[in-house]
């Protein structure tokens, strides 16, 4: 019995590419130093696998910066602004599209599908060129094997990396990418060429497009696409991965019908429905690769219940063609358990960080095969067992509170005109108001004043008063440059999630957790094992503080259920959508403290809302009435005269307006300028939008300083198509990843420009 995994992390278990990468980025060191570091966490991993019994073990899963962008460097599709002119593609060429350089921007990144991983977007066009310009693939492939490890290289597959790609600029935006097929192909046939040659027997290729809602375009790309591949793939063994999903049963007939594919890998943790399918049929002397690990969480599998899926399994597919696997790439979870020093054990316990799971895939595999390790399944069964039953899971209070939520609606007794009139009246607004999204500009000093008081190296006394004079003068700046509704700046939070997570009862936290988020970039969700409640107010302090210190409404500043949700390592013991209404609960109860202690305007982050979207359309409707119900409840308790703001992320709302709208918050701050003002499009479309609404007016990701001028022209051009009553004037999002020098001068012509368009109404 086998065992296979479909990728790994890159980053290594202490992020030891992050820095080799940083630093040859900042010219510290020389690209022999990152190829080094590269070579030896490669090296690792192919150690580890080998070590743990895992049969077919994966090649080119590593990646510099994305595995889409390697496949962009394959193909040589490098957009002509990089000036590439041929011959292998070095780290200049493929940083520059990664990340800019100093005469061209950057590449668009995007999330990869359902995940807080980004990949960089493909620009493509009828006269791109396609050449095979990074032989990567078969350079890992024979770098394994010189290691003594024959591995399975894996490619994105040309399905799905030409329907996650975009017209290039200045290309009909109708232009059909997947007529670029023929082209691409060309190029994969010679790095499989490559690869034989190598002596490779088997590859992977990942087309997670399968997943998705496909039309028959599509569908019958994947089969023309495999059939055209048929006679370069003869003598290998094909093995086709889909995840984070079920595939359609459309997509299953498809699939199942390639004749050159050999094995078929299937998500059997996020796709259940899939085993129904393969319950159906399954093609004979086919292999099956069992996604059974989840590789998007951090739990310890239940051993014994994956034993009993696979054992229904090889009924249908046969002893011999039954491989154990992970539902998708470890990329998504954390490296390594080993490196958790300050979790208990008892927690420990419960978990499985991808270095764990690789020893689960096997452990299955060999149980299957007749060698179970009884003490392993047994510590595991005591584990699940702890679990289920420890008191640090459970609060019946809580469970009970939850419960009651489901099926009522929770809505604001009043409309929401009827509230905003009645807001004004107290608040006495002028036209097109002014604010923020929250965060100021996190200095070296505020940084190092909090990590001092976690390491408990300053008293609290000197942490409050540090931040007190962080506030004030955050405080002062926003009445000097006369912005009509302030924001304390947040100096007092790492980061939106973790900061409540602290501070709530149900959730653990990880030293080396860290999980790829784009590029160098990594996020270390916070891992929410038990019920949610709040011990204690959380914000009230710092709020009521910064409210003393001016007359101008002060914002109470929280983070929505969702979002923490969405930006956290949740529990696969009970659906999210109860987990969600746990922390709206806990952040209902903020919100009333923060009224009673005087805060007459609150706003609740959903930045994450949309990242929660569930792939396939027959789930989204679902996911959106429980995301939009824990929003609402968080606020359903206040008066009329409490202004509840919101604020969203990410450019792609044009889908979900209705939801958004159904969120029924007084304010909405709504990110808006990288995506050309898409969002405006549908109030021209003619939604009607009544509550009042901030699209921001630049982009705070940047340090570009925007022009009086051009927010002023972005101001009209919302006036255009929202009522002047409800506008809202304020960035995109928070300002904590910029400088004073660059939010300065940015805030002051935000303001001027607003002054400009409130004299000329
Ligand atoms: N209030 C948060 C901030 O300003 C919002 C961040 C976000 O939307 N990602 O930093
Ligand atoms: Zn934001």
């Amino acid at each position: 019995m086998a065992s296979h995994i479909v990728g790994y992390p890159r980053m290594g278990p202490k992020r030891e590419l992050k820095f080799a990468l940083e630093s040859f980025w900042d010219g510290k060191s020389s690209a022999e130093d990152l190829q080094k570091v590269a070579s030896d966490l490669r090296a690792s991993i192919w150690k580890q696998m080998t070590d743990a019994g895992i049969k077919y073990i994966p090649s080119n899963t590593f990646s510099y910066y994305d595995q889409v962008l390697d496949t962009t460097a394959m193909l040589g599709a490098v957009p002509a602004r990089y000036g590439w002119t041929g011959g292998e593609i070095g780290f200049d060429t493929f940083f520059s599209m990664a990340r800019g350089n100093a005469s061209v921007p950057a590449m668009e990144m995007t999330k990869w599908f359902d995940t807080n991983y980004h990949f960089i977007v493909p620009e493509l066009g009828p006269d791109m060129t396609f050449t095979y310009a990074s032989h990567k693939a078969v350079n890992e492939y024979k770098e394994a094997k010189a290691l003594g490890v024959d591995t399975v290289p894996v490619l994105v597959g040309p399905v799905t990396y030409l329907v996650l790609s975009k017209p290039a600029k200045g290309v009909d935006k109708s232009f059909c990418l997947l007529s670029l097929l023929p082209k691409v192909l060309a190029v994969y046939k010679e790095v499989v060429a490559d690869l034989k040659a190598a002596g490779a027997t088997w590859i992977q290729f990942d087309e997670p497009i399968l997943v998705t809602d496909l039309d028959s375009q599509k569908l019958q790309a994947i089969s023309a696409a495999y059939a055209e591949l048929e006679s370069a793939l003869s003598g290998l063994n094909v093995l086709i991965e889909t995840y984070f999903a079920d595939v359609t049963a459309e997509a299953y007939q498809t699939l199942t019908s390639l004749n050159v594919v050999t094995a078929f890998g299937f998500d059997l943790v996020r796709g259940t429905k899939t085993l129904d399918l393969i319950k159906g049929g399954f093609p004979s002397g086919k292999y099956l690769f069992a996604g059974v690990v989840d590789g998007r969480n951090i739990w310890a599998n239940n051993l014994a219940t994956s034993l009993d899926t696979l054992n229904s399994l090889e009924g249908i597919v046969g002893k011999d063609k039954l491989v154990v696997s992970t539902s998708c790439s470890l990329l998504h979870t954390a490296v390594d358990l080993v490196n958790e020093t300050k979790l208990d054990n008892e927690i420990k316990s419960w978990l499985a960080f991808a270095a764990q799971k690789i020893v689960e895939v096997n452990a299955l595999a060999k149980a299957l095969a007749g060698q179970k390790d009884e003490a392993f399944f047994s510590s595991n069964a005591a584990a699940q067992a702890s679990r289920k039953s420890s008191p640090r899971v459970t609060n019946e209070a809580v469970q009970k509170a939850a419960a009651a939520l489901k099926g009522s609606d929770h809505r604001r007794a009043t409309n929401v005109s009827t509230r905003l009139d009645a807001q004004q009246k107290k608040l006495n607004l002028p036209i097109l108001p002014t604010t923020t999204i929250g965060s100021f500009p996190q200095t070296v000093e505020l940084r190092k004043v909090r990590r001092e008081y976690k390491a408990t190296k300053i008293s609290e006394e000197e942490y409050v008063s540090a931040i007190k004079e962080e506030i004030r003068k955050v405080v002062e700046l926003q009445e000097q440059l006369d912005i009509d509704v302030l924001v304390h700046g947040e100096p007092e939070r790492n980061d939106m999630v973790e900061y409540f997570g602290e501070q709530l009862s149900g959730f653990a936290f990880t030293v080396n957790g860290w999980v790829q988020s784009y590029g160098s970039r990594c996020v270390k969700p916070p891992i929410i094992y038990g019920d949610v409640s709040r011990p204690k107010a959380m914000t009230v302090f710092w709020s009521s503080t910064a409210q003393s210190m001016t007359k101008r409404p002060m914002k109470g500043m929280l983070t929505g259920p969702v979002t923490i949700l969405n930006w956290s390592f949740v529990r696969n013991d009970q659906p999210r959508s109860e987990t969600t209404y746990q922390i709206a609960l806990a952040i209902k109860d903020e919100v009333e403290d923060l009224e009673k202690a005087g805060i007459t305007v609150i706003q609740i982050d959903e930045a994450a809302l949309r990242e929660g979207l569930p792939l396939r359309k027959s789930e989204q409707a679902n996911y959106l009435d429980w995301a939009v119900h824990s929003f609402r409840i968080t606020n359903v308790g206040v008066q009329d005269t409490t202004q509840i703001h919101t604020h969203m992320c990410y450019s792609n709302f044009n889908d979900i307006i209705h939801s958004i709208i159904d969120m029924d918050a007084d304010v909405i701050t709504i990110e808006n300028s990288r995506s050309d003002e898409k969002l405006l499009s549908v109030f021209r479309e003619g939604v009607k939008y009544g509550a009042g609404i901030g699209p921001g007016v630049y982009d705070i990701h940047s340090p570009r300083i925007p022009p009086t001028e051009e927010i002023a022209d972005r101001i009209n051009k919302m006036l255009a198509v929202l009522e002047r009553n409800i506008l809202w004037v304020n960035p995109d999002c928070g300002l904590k990843t910029r400088k004073y020098p660059e939010v300065n001068p940015a805030l002051t012509n935000m303001v001027a420009a607003t002054k400009l368009i409130r004299n000329q109404l």
